[in-house]
């Protein structure tokens, strides 16, 4: 068993998306915790986070899931653009503290040209600022896709990420379906093969959630282009076997498909007929 979800907007405020997510039938969400593309962020009403803790428990939800804003960059050549995103991450970080013990994933940056061992070095930098010893949250980097500069296009780019991270018991990884399929990893054809490269490079104890999405390109292809479950090149019939197997259990399960509300139920009742 997994746990199951899809990304929800934290507009209503935290409560509402726990009552949100359980009448979509799911068991976990992600939300952005600022606006995805802009990075304004809203104020944390603690009355309303701890009305959301007393939905997840009643209703046994997994993990959750928060997601940082795509203009976070950690390595951009632009130094401002940096000091940004790292302002971002401790400010969302802060944050994340009011719900304990959950997950918080971000895309590790583009280098924009620096090349990926300045990339590296530079999100290690920004995470060795933010993460501190007595946070509760685990940070989960995203494996990507490799389009433009990503940082973080194979395991071996995220394990030297997370070696020059003294607190590095703080991060944990987020397997993008999509994304990994993109990068070139095979997980039609060969996923234990892949589980066990994950296991040798980053350790499978670093796996803490997935997001599952259907991709619109060829493996290898470098494009991140999320499709609905089962219309991609990934297919039904992988999707099901990815989720299926034991390594994911009790992992949450976030879709990022191209969907409206109506598409993410489906979805999500289509995922949990796999397991009854
Ligand atoms: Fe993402
Ligand atoms: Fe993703
Ligand atoms: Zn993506």
């Amino acid at each position: 068993m997994i746990y199951i979800g899809c990304h929800l907007t934290v507009t209503n405020g935290y409560e509402a998306m726990g009552h949100q997510m359980v009448d979509f039938g799911g068991s976990t969400f992600a939300w952005f915790t600022r606006n995805p593309r802009g990075g304004k962020s809203k104020d944390i009403v603690p009355e309303d986070v701890q009305a959301l803790q007393k939905v997840l428990e009643e209703n046994k939800f997994g993990k959750l899931v928060a997601h940082g804003s795509y203009t976070m960059n950690l390595c951009s050549a632009n130094p401002e653009t940096r000091a940004n995103g790292l302002d971002m991450l401790e400010k969302d970080l802060a944050k994340m503290e009011y719900l304990p013990g959950q997950y918080y994933n971000f895309h590790p940056g583009s280098h924009t040209g620096q090349g990926v061992e300045t990339g590296i070095e530079q999100i290690a930098k920004g995470l060795n600022k933010a993460l501190f010893p007595e946070m509760k949250t685990t940070v989960l980097l995203e494996t990507m896709a490799g389009k433009g500069s990503e940082v973080g296009r194979n395991f071996e780019e995220l394990r030297a990420i997370i070696d020059r991270v003294e607190l590095n018991e703080k991060l944990g990884v987020c397997f993008d379906t999509c994304h990994t399929w993109d990068s070139g990893y095979d997980i039609v054809n060969d996923l234990d093969g892949v589980l066990d490269e994950f296991d040798r490079i980053l350790g499978l104890e670093r796996l803490r959630a997935v997001h599952f999405n259907d991709s619109k390109n060829p493996c290898g292809a470098a494009k991140d282009r999320h499709e609905k479950l089962g219309q991609g090149c990934i297919g039904m019939e992988a999707m099901k076997r990815f989720a299926t197997h034991p390594v994911f259990e009790r992992l949450p399960f976030i879709l990022e498909t191209p969907n409206d509300d109506e598409g993410y139920i489906q979805e999500i009742a289509t995922v949990k007929s796999w397991f009854e």
